[in-house]
């Protein structure tokens, strides 16, 4: 054994107790916003941050990584990043960790008020999807934003501390550092985004028009008067019924937690482990989002969801569980830090599994819809699904420039620069004489920061990972082939290499967006 593959040992040994335990915390909380669960996930994340903090390891790692070749070199490049992060003092890592709980803490116990009755955000949604109601809807909207007006002053203050934190170790600030960590070049990022933008503006102001027109029809009143509430969710995220195929109806047929289940069996995938370890139902004082946890990398992967029937929970439990496929397909006999997964492929994964939610090929295999259905439907979906990928494209740079707004000025008007994205990317007229920091309802700017455009270049790695399946075989849904190709060559190898060249050794080619370009104009 080498000195490198034995410090490396060493640290992960040490390491790996405290991340489950971390990780376990981080769960509790979500299922149950108790204080005791909040006192405990505070505990362990501190220990986590302690442990990085430790300028001694950091030495050694610093160190013994010049010296070291191969996987040794690669799990000390990740150990490096890790400690970086949090050589910082003590009270200001304490700090960060402190406000990041008590905003999360804002995010699972506040509810908005429409007409006097506290609400939830699927009932938000339910509103902004159906109601007819322009009064209602507009009450729906404004609730959805009061979160935003009670965690501002502590997710600004979030934004000074974490460049702090950034520019002791050498960084512009959090959002440069935090790209850096992720092995993500800057500019590379904003080259990306300007080619997404590109290729995205002119198609996307063609769709809004007619979306437009629809929604005025509607709702009986010009396009001129349209406003924020008129869409279908609370930032225009997603593709309203107007713009799309609603395949609701279809699935109302199928239960979502079993249809999941059986689209990862048609690919050679076992999840029922998985789901039974899950929180997947709505309830009160648990968090209202999704997501997937790999808790200690030996197999109790988890996820948490608030799934009623429809398409857009279909779409993220396939999203979640395709997350949760991917930490378990990693080679068990790699070293701990190697058994992890990168944040842009795994959302690659996740967003092809999930896209199968309103898939042709899908709907007739795995949901049993009849040929001829799906046949009177199929270049409807492959619309429906261009919209949506130019929807979410265009809201993407809405969160990504405005999260280095953020951190290049934190004192700055960021309830002005919001809208001004808002307007610019997404079409969508700020209110006259609104001010209100409305940037501060989305949850990832707290709590996920600087994560994004990971969504983004999702789904370039999701359409790029497609055409290869399409090629060498033949598709993805009930072909155990591709799940098999998938093993192999995106879950098995884990951290072991860079996500870049992880991508290219998969599909024959750099990521790139002429996958994503080719999947816009198909529809
Ligand atoms: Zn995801």
């Amino acid at each position: 054994m080498t000195n490198a593959e034995a410090v490396a040992n060493r640290i992960e040994a040490e390491l790996a107790p405290i991340h489950a335990a971390a990780s376990k915390a981080a769960w509790d909380i979500n299922v149950l916003a108790s204080s005791e669960n909040e006192a405990r996930r505070i505990e362990m994340e501190q220990a986590v941050s302690d442990f990085l903090a430790d300028g001694e390891r950091f030495a050694l790692i610093e160190a013994t990584r010049s010296e070291a070749a191969g996987l040794a070199r690669r799990r000390l490049d990740l150990l490096r990043a890790a400690f970086l992060a949090n050589q910082v003092p003590a009270d200001l890592r304490t700090r960060i960790i402190e406000l990041e709980g008590a905003v999360q803490m804002v995010f699972s116990t506040h509810r908005g008020v429409v007409a006097g009755r506290r609400v939830n955000d699927n009932e938000i949604l339910d509103i902004l999807r159906e109601s007819d109601d322009v009064a209602e809807r507009r009450d729906a909207w404004e609730a959805s934003k009061t979160v935003g007006a009670a965690v501002a002053g502590d997710v600004r203050e979030l934004a000074r501390l974490r460049n702090t934190a950034a520019r002791t170790v050498g960084y512009r600030d959090w959002f440069a550092l935090s790209l850096a960590l992720s092995e993500m070049n800057e500019s590379k990022l904003f080259a990306t985004l300007d080619e997404v933008d590109r290729a995205t503006a002119g198609p996307f102001a063609r769709w809004k028009l007619g979306l437009d027109e629809a929604l005025a029809a509607r709702f009986g009143c010009p396009v001129e008067e349209l406003a924020p509430w008129h869409y279908a969710d609370p930032f225009f995220q997603e593709v309203p019924v107007e713009g799309g195929v609603d395949v609701g109806p279809m699935l109302a047929v199928g239960d979502t937690i079993a249809l999941s289940e059986r689209t990862f069996t048609g690919i050679g995938f076992e999840t029922r482990p998985v789901l039974d370890r899950s929180d997947l139902f709505p309830r009160d004082d648990k968090c209202q989002h999704a997501f997937c946890i790999d808790i200690d990398r030996e197999g109790d992967v988890r996820v948490l969801a608030n799934v009623v029937p429809g398409q857009y929970w279909l779409d993220t439990m396939l999203h979640e569980l395709g997350h949760a496929t991917f930490d378990g397909g990693i080679d068990p006999t790699l070293p701990w830090m190697l058994r992890d997964c990168h944040t842009l492929v795994t959302e690659g994964i996740a967003i092809l599994m999930g896209r199968l939610a309103g898939d042709a090929e899908w709907l007739e295999r795995v949901l049993g819809a009849a040929a001829d259905d799906v046949a009177a439907i199929a270049s409807d979906l492959r619309a429906a699904r261009a919209a949506e990928m130019l929807v979410f494209a265009r809201w993407v740079l809405v969160m990504t420039n405005f999260e280095r707004s953020l951190y290049a000025d934190p004192e700055s008007d960021l309830d002005a620069r919001w809208w001004e994205l808002v307007e610019r990317y997404q079409l969508v007229p700020a209110q006259a004489g609104r001010s209100s920091a409305d940037w501060a309802a989305k949850i990832h700017v707290a709590c996920a920061p600087v994560y994004y455009h990971c969504y983004l270049y999702g789904h370039l790695v999701a359409s790029q990972l497609a055409a290869t399946l399409a090629r060498e075989c033949g598709g993805l849904v009930d072909r155990p082939a591709a799940g098999a190709l998938l093993r192999e060559r995106i879950f098995r190898p884990g951290q072991s290499m860079r996500w870049d060249r992880l991508l290219e050794l998969a599909t024959g080619e750099p990521l790139t967006a002429k996958y994503f370009g080719e999947d816009l104009r198909s529809g």
